[in-house]
């Protein structure tokens, strides 16, 4: 199989193109290549590899998968997930084109839009776990509504028992053909029958369960499993979750996002962890051995003598999981000295000496006023 060329290049915009500039670019290559007035003979071809670029760009989601891992991560969509995002009714409004038989081209056989299996919608769950879980890992049940085969008629959409007759409109194939005369010539329009919503059969008993839609609406306990190292934006694919697919089509897929909330010691960024000490001025101009609290046990960190405000240590391994690979990212300590807001009178004389020693020259004013000011200030 030939090297799939980059998708920004096949549509000929750069990679920061915002979505306008995507369905410009792939409107105007779609009224080029299209089969159905083309003369190349790699048309179909061309027209398959622009759709697909445009099916990947113009979706958010997609095209997140694909900056960071190019063609490799569109390997987990099957071509139906692919393209099942693009509005060609949209694409060609006013045009005419066999909008049905673009999906025939891509081999889905029937396509969503008519009387075939249609894949259900993607089901979206947040959840809110704490900086702990992400650490350790989390199993959970979730309770997640989505839509489900109505088990009373199995999905038929008839009362049990009784039977479906074909849709005399469209004489069971549930399409309706129209043909158009449109400046390009005539043009087949195919669109789903409305007498029967493209089912090709009428229930005449609907099922009394679903009221004949042939599926219910229901919340299920689903079992998660949240691997350590998450991180909020970080999400978990439940294949067949989502919500149920129409006439046999499969269902689509849940997606549990993550969001990983604040926590009151520990900032964090990616793989590594913050946490902010405070020291006293005396430990950290003697030095001393201070406890550090982590996301398991505390640990010793030896504070140097002659410290300063705002240096930060490095605990190695101490910091979050990778989520990719083995190990653990680095817990970072910063000091922060702290000045005392209160001394008694044996204090004082004591830095007052100190600062006599030290060849320091201090003013201060003892009578208590300033202190007082201050005081008032600070709280
Ligand atoms: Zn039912
Ligand atoms: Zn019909």
């Amino acid at each position: 199989m030939a090297e799939k060329r980059d998708y920004y290049e096949v549509l000929g915009v750069d990679k920061g193109a915002d979505k306008k500039e995507i369905k410009k670019a792939y409107r105007k290559l779609a009224m080029k290549y299209h089969p159905d007035v083309s003369e190349d003979n790699e048309a179909s071809e061309k027209f398959k590899e622009i759709s697909e670029a445009y099916a990947v760009l113009s979706d958010e989601e997609k095209r997140n998968t694909y900056d960071q891992f190019g063609h490799a991560g569109m390997n987990g969509f099957s071509q139906e997930d692919i393209f099942n995002n693009i509005n060609f009714d949209d694409i060609f409004k006013g045009f005419g084109f066999d909008v049905g038989n673009i999906f025939d081209m891509f081999g889905f056989g029937g396509g969503r839009r008519h009387h075939g299996p249609q894949r259900g919608a993607d089901v979206y769950y947040d959840l809110d776990i704490t900086l702990e879980d992400a650490y350790n890992g989390l199993e959970t049940d979730i309770d997640v509504p989505h839509s489900r085969t109505c088990p009373v008629c199995n999905g038929s959409r008839a009362e049990p028992g009784t039977g479906t007759k074909t849709c005399q409109t469209c004489g069971g194939t549930g399409q309706v053909r129209q043909v158009n005369n449109t400046f390009l010539g005539q043009m087949v329009n195919i669109s789903p029958c409305r007498d029967c919503q493209g089912e090709g059969n009428i229930v005449e008993h609907p099922c009394s369960n679903c009221h004949g839609r042939g599926i219910v609406k229901q919340t299920s306990t689903i079992h998660i499993k949240v691997p350590p190292g998450v991180e909020s934006g970080s999400r978990l694919r439940v294949p067949g979750e989502g919500e149920v697919g129409a006439r046999g089509g499969p269902a689509g897929d849940l997606y549990v996002m993550i969001n990983v909330k604040h926590h009151k010691l520990f900032e964090r960024e990616g793989a590594n962890l913050y946490y902010e000490k405070p020291i006293s001025f005396v430990q950290a101009s003697l030095g001393d051995t201070v406890e550090i609290p982590t996301l398991d046990k505390s640990i010793d960190l030896k504070i140097p003598y002659g410290t300063q405000s705002g240096t930060s240590f490095r605990i190695k391994g101490h910091g979050m999981p990778h989520l990719r690979w083995n190990g653990n990212g680095n817990l970072y300590v910063k000091v922060k000295v702290i000045t005392p807001r209160k001394l008694n009178s044996k204090q004082k004389e004591l830095l007052k000496e100190f600062a006599e020693i030290s060849g320091d020259e201090i003013h201060t004013d003892d009578k208590g006023f300033f202190d007082k000011v201050k005081d008032a200030i600070n709280h």
